[in-house]
């Protein structure tokens, strides 16, 4: 008999209508999260996603880790099968909980029986191992109505099972059933946070990245793969874009005002990555942008670089502080390479005083000395594509 994973779904219940394809989708994600572990059964019944291993030798805590970071999921439980026996579900929970009900102040008994034939109705057989769960833990009460611990019994066709209170999971929206889209990651700390809550919101993601070999090195790129690829427990497979931006920073620095350089060079990249974001059906673009925390970061300069798309820009951490955003990014793992000190294609271009208040007006004039047509052309002819599987 094998232990099951029970997954409690989050929001999806508020989804009405939708429900069964956020539930096909949560299903689809969960059961891909999973082929590398084993063969599992994978089904959805009141709001609970079952996950049965159908082979021994899996290690369940490695599937608890993966599946903490399947967005959709609210929480999780590990579950412990015992016979469809009275006595034996109350050793299992004896024996399982035991450290648990030590420690709580109080404890219930909850009963679930998809298995009818069972002998005992859900509330007798919470009532029986209740009881008998009281006289092992004679320092734990019995609350019924705001019990510390919930002691769990499922009576199901194969086993019954036990398990206490649920571990957190990743909570959101299963990625894919919220659409598709470009999200502008850099190497800094600040664009794999953004990226990890938008595709929290159930959105699939295409990371788009702007290099400047030989300003930037390999290194740089490589430390954006790295990234990309820490991503990919949250996000899933992910297909990074890899934009030469050389030439666009070159001619920006030989014909525009240094004042502007910065403000040009996310415009450049925003009509990019909208452009690669129409060729992939992605309906919006992603920033890691935050209101004052650089000079190109000001309500007048995120004017003059949303100006030059149409797509709605998503910037999720624009009221965050700055240690709200370093506590996401260790929370989520990227923190360590986001510090690696490599430069960044706009740290490479930074002029001495920037614009912090640029007239859209004087950004367009200033602009106007750059075929832009041609050098955002140019720059999508030499984009790289690398796949990152989980
Ligand atoms: P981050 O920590 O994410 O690099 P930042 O605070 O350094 O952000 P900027 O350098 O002004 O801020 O960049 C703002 C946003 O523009 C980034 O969060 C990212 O979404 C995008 N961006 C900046 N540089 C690049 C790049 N080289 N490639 C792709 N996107 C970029
Ligand atoms: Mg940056």
């Amino acid at each position: 008999m094998n232990d099951i994973i029970l997954l409690k779904q989050g929001e999806i219940v508020l989804k009405g209508g939708n429900r069964r394809s956020f539930e096909d989708k949560l299903v689809a994600n969960v059961r891909r999260r999973l082929r590398a572990f084993g063969e599992f059964e994978i089904y959805t019944m009141q709001s609970t996603v079952y996950v049965e291993p159908k082979v021994p030798n899996i290690d369940l805590n490695e599937v608890i880790e993966a599946l903490k970071k399947v967005f959709g999921v609210a929480a999780l439980s590990r579950a412990r099968a015992c016979e469809k026996d009275p006595d034996a579900i109350f050793g299992a929970a004896r024996g399982y909980l035991g450290a648990d009900l030590g420690a709580a102040g109080s404890f219930k008994v909850e009963t679930k029986r998809a298995d009818k034939r069972f002998p005992m109705t859900s509330i007798e057989l919470s009532q029986y191992v209740g009881g008998l769960l009281a006289d092992a833990f004679p320092d734990t009460r019995v609350d019924v109505h705001n019990p510390e611990l919930t002691v769990c019994i499922e009576v199901r066709e194969r086993a019954a099972y036990v398990h206490g209170n649920p571990i957190a999971g990743a909570g959101g929206l299963p990625v894919g059933v919220n659409g598709r889209a470009v999200t502008l990651l850099s190497g800094g700390i600040d664009s794999p946070v953004s990226s990890y809550l938008i595709a929290r919101r159930g959105v699939q993601l295409i990371p788009v990245h702007f290099f400047s070999f030989p300003y930037t090195s390999q290194l740089a790129k490589e430390k954006v793969l790295s990234l990309a690829k820490l991503l990919t427990p949250w996000c899933g497979r992910l297909t990074v874009e890899l934009v030469p931006f050389t030439k666009i920073q070159e001619a920006i620095r030989k014909k525009c005002p240094e004042e502007f350089f910065t403000v040009i060079m996310r415009r450049l990249m925003m009509r990019i990555a909208e452009s690669i974001a129409d060729s992939n059906g992605c309906k919006a673009l992603v920033t890691g942008e935050n209101l004052g925390q650089v000079a190109s970061q000001t309500m007048e300069a995120l004017r003059c670089t949303g100006e030059v798309v149409s797509l709605p820009v998503l910037r999720p951490l624009i009221g965050l502080d700055k240690q709200d955003i370093i506590e996401y990014a260790r929370k989520i793992g990227t923190f360590e390479t986001s510090i690696l000190p490599y430069e960044d294609c706009c740290t490479v271009f930074t002029p001495r005083h920037p614009k912090t208040r640029p007239r859209l007006e004087d950004v367009i004039a200033a602009e106007s000395a750059l075929d832009v047509d041609a050098l955002v052309k140019q720059a999508l002819e030499g984009v790289e594509r690398v796949r990152l599987d989980i």
